[in-house]
């Protein structure tokens, strides 16, 4: 593995061979460095493990692939849980909120980016409704322009923070409110990605998001069960396609 690359990380548009995202050791940020390096295990090697298993899932989107790549899951979950960090499992991140198995992040990254052709470089705002432990924010910081990630409990948000701060990501804004309000200040989004899942898609992302745009979110269905939804926002209308069925923490109104 090369050495440690420079900040922000920059990624080829089109390369899986992408720099590492690993936090800066510092001694301010003892944590997560510490984390990082004290696991006892080669979590590049892990990793592409985790792409192989990604590709054969069906995942074929570079950009995604080089993001997943480079984010090292590892600093994100508590330290009893890190031997699990790259398997293909959600994992509690506290609070009694999960962090998604690495297939699903993948699986929705792609389908936020596909509405544009793969290699015309990162998607441009990006908002993110459940920041958790920071991961998926980190893995959108490679491939948008600009990340508002939302959080409406204080001890995650916190979390988040903490385990972002080692990486240094100028790119990612960690808000605390209630994400199903979005962030108007930030919009128009060119994306819009949900970590937990409601009844319907409430009105104000809707409005957040620029024509052209797409929201993807779990939501349940009339059975009571969820499926991944993805809305695309033309001049007229929003295009709405319910695809396979998933299992996430629900979205709730606000903050605790
Ligand atoms: N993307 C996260 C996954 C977090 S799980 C990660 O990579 O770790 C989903 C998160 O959504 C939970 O932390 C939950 O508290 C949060 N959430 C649920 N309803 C919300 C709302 N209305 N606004 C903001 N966050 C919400």
């Amino acid at each position: 593995m090369a050495g440690r690359p420079g900040f922000p990380v920059r990624l080829g548009a089109s390369s899986a061979e992408a720099a590492t995202l690993r936090p800066v050791p510092a001694r301010a940020v003892k944590g997560a460095a510490a984390r990082a390096t004290g696991v006892g295990l080669d979590s590049g090697t892990v990793r592409a493990r985790m792409l192989d298993k990604l590709r054969a899932q069906g995942i074929t989107n570079e950009q995604v692939l080089a993001a997943m790549n480079a984010v090292e899951r590892h600093c994100f979950v508590d330290t009893a849980l890190v031997n699990q960090a790259y398997e293909d499992t959600s994992l509690p991140i506290g609070l009694g909120q999960t962090i998604s198995k690495p297939n699903v992040v993948a699986r929705m990254i792609s389908l936020l980016l596909g509405g544009q052709k793969e290699g015309s470089g990162r998607l441009g705002r990006v908002l993110e409704i459940g920041t958790g432990c920071g991961y998926q924010a980190a893995v959108l910081s490679l491939v948008a322009k600009e990340v508002y990630s939302i959080e409406r409990l204080r001890g995650l948000h916190d979390k988040a923070r903490a385990n972002l701060r080692a990486f240094r990501l100028a790119n990612v804004h960690l808000l605390f409110g209630d994400g199903m309000q979005g962030f108007a200040k930030g919009a128009p989004y060119a994306g819009i990605i949900a970590a937990a899942g409601g009844a319907c898609v409430p009105q104000a992302w809707i409005d957040q998001l620029a024509v052209g745009g797409r929201i993807v979110a779990p939501m349940s269905t009339a059975t009571g069960a969820q499926a991944l939804v993805v809305l695309e926002k033309t001049e007229r209308e929003m295009k709405q396609t319910v695809l396979e069925s998933v299992h996430f923490v629900p979205l709730k109104s606000g903050i605790a």
